[in-house]
Order: C-alpha cells, then structure tokens, then sequence
C-alpha cells in the first residue's frame, strides 16, 4: 500500500456523467475521465487489506461477492496511485482479457466488498480498472502480440458474446488456431447487439476484435450454426468445439391480447436500433422508433433500463416500467450485511434521464400487465395492470406475488417492450450438436466442469450458467479454455 492515510485523506471522486439533458441527445458513453492526480488519489484510498475481500469472487447467500474473475485490485490499486499505469495494465492483464468490457458495464461486486465501504465509500475500483486499460491502449503499451509458436489444433467456437472472446484470446495465446462463428453479422454477442451504444461504444469491441484477428484469431460472420452450417463439418474439421451461444430464449408475458401490434422482445428493440445506428447513424430507418409514443416496458431490471434510457432518447412521450417485486431499500436491512450484494435502490442513467425528462421515476413497483388493450386493426392501444402483493404459500412456506383483487388500472401503451429475463439455451443448436440440457434449459455440465455429455463439445458462459453478466462470462471463457487446452494438450498451463 502506497499510501497507508489515503482512505483518511481523500474522498470518493466519480467520474462525472454529462448532465441527463444533455447526453440524451446523443448514443455515445457520457463520462469524462479525472485528472491523473485526482485518479492517483482514488487509487491511494486502497488499504490493501489483509482479506481482500474485493477480489474474492465467492457466492454469498446465493450472490456474488467480490470480482469474479479474481482480479488482482489491490496490486493495481496502488500502481495506479504510483502513477505506474503500464505494471497495472500487465496485472489487470493477468486475470480479465477485456477490462474495457467490463470498466463499463460492469455492476462492481468488487465495489460492494470493498473494506471501506463498510464504513464510507468504496475504493473506485471499476473506474481505476477504465483508467489502466484506456491508457494502455493510448500510450500504446497494450498491442496485438501473436503466439510465437503455434500447436496445429484447431478449436471452434460457436458464439461471439464475451464468453466465447474470452475463450477465443486464452487458446489463440496458447498457440491453438481458433475460430469463431457467429449467426450476426456483427462479433460481440450481447456486448454488441444488447447493451447499448451509451454505456458501451461499440468502437470498443471492434478496437479488440481488430486486435484479435491481428493475433491470429478467424471471425466468421453471418453463419447460424446448426442452421447454415452443418455440425458433422465443423466435427470433422475441429479437434474441440466450444457452445457460447448465450441464453437467448426470452421469457414472455402470456396475458390476453399478447398478439397486438407494438409489443416486442427488449433485445429486438435494442438491437435493431444499435444496428441502424451503426449502418446508417439511424438514417435507415430499420429500427422501431419510439418517438412521439407511450411506452411500457415490462422488467425493472438493467435490461429494462436500457430501454428506458433508449425510448428517451428516441423522443417517447411517456415511458412506464412496470416491476412485479417490492421496491427495494435504500441502504442495506441488517438481514443484508457486507460484504454480501447489497440489495438497495439502484436509479440507473435510464431511470435518471426518466426523472429529469417527465419529473417522475419511471418504475412503478408490485405490478404486473392483465391484459394488452388492441383497436380494431389489432394494434396495441392500452395495458391494464394490477397491484401485486406478496403472500406465503402455505405448504411449502415459499413467499409469491399475488394479485390484490380490485387493484386494476390501465395505461396508455403505443409500444410495449418486454424485459422480462431469459430462459435458458435456444434447443437448435443442443438438439445440433446433440448435447443434453438440465431442468433450466441450460447446457448441462458436471459442476465445475464445462464439457458436456457430448464428445470434444464444451459449453461456456450464460448458455451453462444462465442468464448472467459479462464479468461471469468471461470468467467461464477463461475455465473452459483451460479444459479444452488440457484435453489438446493433455495438460494445460493456462491460468
Ligand atoms: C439488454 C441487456 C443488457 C445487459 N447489460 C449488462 C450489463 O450492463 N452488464 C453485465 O455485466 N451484463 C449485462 N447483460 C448480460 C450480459 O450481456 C450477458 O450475461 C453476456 O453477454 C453473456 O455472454 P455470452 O458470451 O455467454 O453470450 P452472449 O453475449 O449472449 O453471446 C452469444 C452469441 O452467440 C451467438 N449465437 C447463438 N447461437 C448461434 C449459432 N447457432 N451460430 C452462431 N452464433 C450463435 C449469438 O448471436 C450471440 O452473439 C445484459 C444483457 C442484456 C440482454
Ligand atoms: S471486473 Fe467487475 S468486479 Fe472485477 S474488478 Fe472490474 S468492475 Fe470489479
């Protein structure tokens, strides 16, 4: 530790995000970096601690705690107070193959651990980790660097979410000749075609992917596997092949009138305009436009949040996200302590933008959509909701959200976007590769183990474990590289 007062001395400094009136006329990232002396500082409130909880990645009361991917922050922590910005790029390095992915989109679980916030506010840990790998990449210290020697196995990859890049860099360093397919046409998975172009520009995937491919790496395009492409080839023509096709199956809202006009799947909502922007700056048109209408979104979560954030921007009148559970607290129940996840009130740049824009959060919480309302040409006109409330189920002592009778209410809805979470892999492609599913639906592995019952077939990221978060996928990228490197090699030195 560099500096033992630094967390006596100096207070948390956040990036500043532009003002919610401002930013919400554009899709670019809004937060201008600090100075280097004031990162300097918020590195130096670091202590170091004996138990660095920060970088445990232990699941607490069924929760993550601390960084999954066991990054060494500490160490990076008091390198930055240094000012020794590349032997923090090289430490951050060792454990995270994208901290640009995940300095921005991440939720910090580092954060939530963090010793100081025990009793104050956090180290900026998140931010610290945006600082090292920006400047790495400015100063020109973080280059393409190819393996100088190459094994001749041949691995593939089926999907491009962050999973399947995370396994991609592990086994192309290795020396393996890695190949990823993708059914988009564009690489990145959720990265690119889910979180949108504010909380993550997607020049920042393709500054990486360019330097993939610099390394050796082959991308392939627009090739839905199982459909376009046929499994037996790829078997024939690959030692190893590795599913990361995420959890794509959205859940939906079976009420009367679900057939109407104007409701749709938050990702198809948030690709398409991600996709326009990126064709034409939005000039196509090929998006569905949510200026000048009332819109619903189903799901109080990030996802919903994100089309929050992008119905604003597109000029809606009115935006609504309806949360079937309670609102959560403030600041942590004693039932909640740390170094668990805290579960508190987050208002998200979305929900921010709602308030500044309409003067109200957009949330309202214990509620659920009865029925979509239709006109006569079938297009959605109206949602009637009703209030939930929770009660316990008597036999299994399980607590279930129920409708409170009497409590209906409808609302005016053009556009309905539902953002209701994923259940599990699409079966085209288990069914393809002839691999078995568990009673989530996801691919099903042995604990701690990610190949399938399948053989020389591997399966990675949400498509084993669920709908997650990228921190996790690139975690679960880093495991399966190392069981495929030591199936290839018959040992394995991957780390
Ligand atoms: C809207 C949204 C916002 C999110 N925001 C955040 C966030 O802020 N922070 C966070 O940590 N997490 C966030 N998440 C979750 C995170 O994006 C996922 O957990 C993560 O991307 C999963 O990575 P993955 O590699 O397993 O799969 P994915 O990212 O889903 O990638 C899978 C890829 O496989 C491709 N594929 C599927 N089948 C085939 C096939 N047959 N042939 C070829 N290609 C195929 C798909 O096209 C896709 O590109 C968000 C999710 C959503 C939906
Ligand atoms: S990857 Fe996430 S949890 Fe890990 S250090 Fe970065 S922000 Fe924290």
């Amino acid at each position: 530790m560099g500096k033992a007062t630094g967390f006596l001395e100096y207070e948390r400094m956040d990036t500043k995000a532009s003002k919610p009136e401002e930013r919400i006329k554009h899709y670019n990232e809004f937060h201008t970096p600090l100075s280097k002396e004031e990162r300097r500082c918020q590195g130096a409130r670091c202590m170091d601690c004996g138990v660095p909880f920060c970088q445990s990645g232990m699941m607490i009361g069924g929760m993550t705690s601390g960084c999954p991917l066991n990054n060494l922050i500490p160490e990076w922590n008091d390198l930055v107070f240094q000012d020794s910005m590349e032997q923090a790029l090289y430490r951050l390095l060792k454990t995270n193959n994208f901290p640009e992915f995940t300095a921005r989109v991440c939720p910090a679980p580092c954060e939530a651990a963090c010793t100081c916030g025990l009793n104050g506010q956090p180290v900026t840990i998140k931010e610290n980790e945006y600082a090292v790998i920006e400047e790495g990449f400015k100063k020109g210290h973080f280059v393409a660097t190819p393996p100088k020697v190459r094994t001749g196995k041949k691995v593939a990859i089926i999907g491009s979410g962050p999973s399947g890049l995370a396994a991609a860099d592990q086994l192309n360093k290795r020396g393996h000749l890695v190949t990823v397919f993708e059914r988009s046409d564009r690489i990145g998975g959720l990265l690119m075609y889910g979180i949108p172009n504010m909380k993550l520009e997607k020049t920042v995937i393709e500054r990486r992917v360019k330097m993939m491919e610099k390394e050796g790496v082959t991308f392939i395009t627009s090739i839905d596997v199982g459909k376009d492409k046929k499994v037996d080839k790829i078997l024939n023509e690959f030692d190893s092949v590795i599913l990361a096709c995420g959890s794509s199956n959205p859940r939906d809202i079976n009420a009367p009138g679900r057939d109407a006009k104007g409701i749709y799947f938050a990702v198809d909502y948030l690709k398409a305009t991600t996709k326009s922007l990126m064709d034409s700056n939005l000039k196509d048109g090929n998006f569905i436009n949510a200026k000048g209408k009332n819109v619903v979104i189903v799901g109080g979560g990030d996802t919903g949040n994100d089309c929050v954030g992008t119905a604003i921007r597109q000029g809606a009148k009115s935006v609504v996200q309806i949360e079937m559970m309670p609102k959560a607290p403030e600041s942590r129940l004693a039932t909640n302590p740390w170094p668990e996840w805290p579960k508190v009130l987050k208002t998200d740049y979305g929900q921010e933008e709602a308030i500044a824009i309409f003067g109200e959060d957009p949330r309202t919480y214990q509620t659920t959509i009865k029925e979509f309302v239709k006109d006569k040409d079938g297009t959605l006109n109206k949602v009637v909701c009703v209030k939930l409330e929770a009660k316990k189920e008597e036999a299994t002592g399980r607590m279930n959200m129920c409708e409170v009778a009497g409590s209906e209410f409808a609302i005016d809805a053009d556009f309905v976007f539902i953002a209701a979470g994923f259940l599990g892999a699409q079966d085209y492609v288990a069914k393809a590769f002839d691999v078995e599913l568990n009673e989530r639906t996801n691919v099903k592995t042995k604990d701690g183990s990610y190949a399938t019952n399948a053989d020389k077939i591997f399966v990675a990221g949400d498509m084993r474990r669920g709908q997650s978060l990228v921190v996790w996928a690139i975690k679960e990228g880093r495991e399966v590289a190392k069981e495929v490197d030591a199936l290839l090699m018959g040992y394995t030195n991957l780390q």
